[in-house]
């Protein structure tokens, strides 16, 4: 007999339990329909988990993670929590849990839905047909530098976070970006601010040396200041991008925007083996938490991603994303995707769009 893969599924907070909930039906029929025997557990994380069990990262919720394969996320945090000192946060649940499980590598893609184009902030014949890929650093760079913290010196508060990244860090992020480029168009772009912060000169020197491996896949680098203008300018000049952690942030937001909407990307955070962490780029969205307004395609493309990505199963990957165009193109939209002078387009709620796309599932290729 075959032994089932842990799925571990953590909806935490705001619109998290409505887009994961339609999201973990997703799963289920996905999983079934290509033979797959998972087995679903579920764990709090963030708000809930302060609530709850007074810590944002719950030590049996770390226990799950580790015996999972893969983890199916919503959102953390919340404007409840706000006030909270900064590492006692609902996102320092998130940052834990990454950082417990390395999951060090970050991919997000930038993919334009045809039907969608009208959504975008840029014109049309820039972004139709778009394809691009963000690797991100995830577990090293600013965010988890030290020294950190606010002191006073002088009288007067000093505030200092740390820039660090180690050659090994870079190495492995390369690796994967580099690999993933290879099953691709064939190109990378490291995005770097190597005119000015010695730690991202490192970061360029190892991504070349890397690259030597890769004689195969072209490799370029740019300034972030000029990637970020780039990808606004003339985002299909892109392929993969490779950067840290910060950079990768504040880049896959911009080019979030290109594709019309948060509402409709996801994205996967993957260990050295393959485990991971699949979540939307979106956050909990409490202004329309409650209300069946939330876009649940995100969530589900996610759920294509750990497909492909963890549970080695590209077929069933394609299944989904499938069903996400069909839905799509037949003109259903939830309120953010919406544009009103689209002729034959009609606004859905996040239950009605997971059961458009169940349905699609339902009628097969
Ligand atoms: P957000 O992504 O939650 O929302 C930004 C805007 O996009 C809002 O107007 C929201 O309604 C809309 N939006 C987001 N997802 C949507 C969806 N699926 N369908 C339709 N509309 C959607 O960002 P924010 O408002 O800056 O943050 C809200 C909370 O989420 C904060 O507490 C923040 O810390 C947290 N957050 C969590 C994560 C995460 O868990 N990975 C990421 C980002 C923000």
């Amino acid at each position: 007999m075959t032994e089932s893969i842990e799925i571990l599924i953590i909806p935490g907070d705001g619109i998290g339990s409505e887009i994961v909930a339609v999201a973990e039906q997703v799963v289920k029929r996905v999983a079934a329909r290509e033979g797959i025997e998972l087995s679903l557990e579920h764990a709090l994380l963030g708000g809930i988990a302060i609530d709850t069990c007074g810590t944002p990262l719950p030590v049996e919720t770390l226990e799950k993670a580790r015996n999972a394969r893969a983890l199916l996320l919503g959102a953390v945090g919340g404007p409840k929590w706000d006030d909270l000192p900064t590492l006692e946060r609902p996102e320092r649940g998130l940052l834990g849990l990454r950082s417990e499980l390395e999951l060090f590598a970050n991919l997000r893609p930038a993919i334009l839905f045809e039907p969608l184009a009208a959504a975008s902030s840029l014109k049309a014949e820039l972004v139709a047909d778009l394809d691009i890929l963000i690797v991100r650093e995830l577990t090293g760079g600013i965010y988890f530098g030290e020294p950190r913290g606010i002191t006073v010196v002088d009288n007067e508060r000093v505030g200092v976070n740390s820039y660090v990244y180690k050659e090994h860090e870079i190495d492995r992020i390369a690796r994967v970006a580099f690999d993933l480029a290879r099953k691709r168009g064939r190109r990378l772009c490291s995005v770097d601010k190597a005119n000015v912060l010695e730690v991202t000169q490192l970061w360029r020197e190892v991504v070349t040396e890397v690259g030597r491996d890769y004689g195969d896949v072209q490799l370029s680098h740019m300034y972030v200041d000029n990637a970020g203008m780039q990808l606004v300018r003339a985002p299909k000049q892109f392929d993969v991008l490779v950067t840290g952690n910060m950079f990768g942030d504040i880049l896959s937001d911009v080019a979030a925007m290109l594709t019309g909407s948060l509402g409709m990307l996801p994205s996967a955070s993957l260990d050295r083996e393959g485990r991971g962490l699949f979540e939307p780029v979106h956050g909990t969205a409490p202004d329309i938490a409650g209300q069946d307004l939330a876009n649940p395609l995100a969530t589900i493309l996610s759920v294509a991603m750990m497909f492909r990505y963890s549970l080695d199963a590209p077929g069933a990957a394609d299944t989904i994303e499938k069903a996400v165009h069909a839905v799509l193109d037949a003109g259903y939209r939830t309120a953010d995707i919406y544009v009103s002078t689209v002729p034959e387009t009609r606004r859905v709620g996040t239950r009605e769009m997971g059961d458009l796309v169940l349905d699609r599932l339902e009628a097969g290729p």
